[in-house]
């Protein structure tokens, strides 16, 4: 990542203050003092900013919670609404969510330490799949769901490619499994309408590679940092200053496992 931003990652100062400090020659980058801040640093280098080392941030945690409804995904609601926030274990450090769930939704909601990857999860460009379980007033057929294969547009506003498959019909009720790539507000809710359901249950079953699975409604899961790592590349995991994932390396064989590779 570029010097400057890692200077304002690590709370510093802004990413323009850095580089003025730069042009100051007040920053110096293994042991080389800098002239220009178009100079890109990863989290092995070593950062000194006026002769004292750059303490990076702490490396983002994430988390999987299982929101139950009736909780609204903001940090204080004008409205003293109970928020996910205040739900939370207290031993939990300061979390933000990647995205919303709408109050009356439930499901798979994913927490971090860090406003950035929370950012960049969230970007359409970052293209994670949203799936989710949908229970709607109404009847619909199959057709008319792959119909929305090719986005549609809801007054005004367009909604990309979403894969939707009707699970079954019970009583006045449609269920559906709904994927979608870009976490627009009421997203599932406003496409539904658009074709005559009204949903009264939504449960979100996963966001990218992450998974509801069997975590209990209200509850909490750490996701190990070299998953995290792993799930979001080389790249993006180094310029948040997780580790690299490692790879494997094949082990030299010993004298005795050759042998038996022989034999057989
Ligand atoms: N779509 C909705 O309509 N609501 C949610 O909470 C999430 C997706």
């Amino acid at each position: 990542m570029r010097i400057a931003k890692a200077m304002a990652q690590a709370g510093l100062c802004s990413r323009r203050e850095a580089e003025r400090w730069i042009e100051a020659g007040r920053v110096s980058v293994n042991g080389k003092q800098l002239k220009t801040p178009a100079v890109t640093v990863t989290a092995k280098d070593k950062v000194f900013v006026d002769g004292k080392p750059l303490t990076r941030a702490e490396p983002p945690r994430l988390w999987r919670y299982h929101k139950p409804k009736g909780l609204i995904t903001t940090h204080s609601d004008p409205q003293g609404r109970p928020t996910v926030f205040d739900a939370l274990p207290k031993a939990m450090p300061r979390v933000v969510s990647v995205g919303r769930l709408d109050i009356s939704t439930q499901g798979l909601l994913l927490l971090t330490t860090s406003g950035e990857l929370a950012r960049h999860l969230e970007l359409p460009a970052t293209g994670w799949l949203r799936r989710y379980r949908v229970r709607a007033r109404g009847r619909v057929t199959q057709d008319t769901l792959d119909t929305l294969k090719s986005g549609v547009e809801i007054d005004g506003v367009r909604y990309g490619e979403v894969d939707a498959r009707l699970d079954r019909e019970q009583g006045a009720n449609v269920w559906l499994t709904m994927a979608l790539r870009e976490g627009k507000n009421r997203e599932v809710k406003r496409i539904a309408s658009h074709l005559g359901l009204e949903v009264n249950r939504l449960i979100r079953l996963s966001y990218g590679p992450f998974a509801l699975g069997d975590l209990k409604s209200g509850t909490v899961e750490e996701v190990k940092t070299n998953v995290l790592a792993d799930q979001l590349g080389p790249k993006l995991a180094g310029e948040l200053g997780l580790e690299a994932p490692g790879k494997t390396q094949a082990k030299k064989p010993s004298r005795r496992s050759v042998k038996r590779r022989v034999r057989r």
